[in-house]
């Protein structure tokens, strides 16, 4: 009986990826298609992660919440040194410190 939780995806590999997955598979324990698999979830829901997060961040640019380059470059220029100064603030003027990621 068929796997009806899976699908089966074609996918060319570089023969040198190939090689490397074997490898890997045959120290690890684990099959090809196991790691394959394990790899495309972690990647998609990477990428999910990281367009998410764009989103969220265009978002809170234009409703005027951001940190200037040069406040941010003068910051962390002053890392390690003798005066290092507050972490730079949000242009509206808050301080959004304590919020929760709003996601
Ligand atoms: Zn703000």
């Amino acid at each position: 009986m068929p796997n009806t939780r899976t699908a089966t995806f074609s996918v060319r590999l570089k023969p040198e990826t190939r090689k490397r997955l074997a490898k890997l598979a045959k120290s690890s324990g684990r099959s090809s298609n196991f790691l394959i698999s394990d790899a495309v979830e972690s990647y998609v829901a990477d990428q999910e992660k990281m367009l998410a997060d764009m989103r969220q961040a265009e978002r809170e640019f234009k409703a005027g919440h951001y940190i200037r380059h040069e406040d941010m470059k003068a910051w962390l220029l002053s890392w390690g040194t003798d005066h290092e100064i507050p972490p730079p603030r949000c242009v509206c003027g808050k301080s959004h410190d304590n919020e929760q990621s709003k996601q």
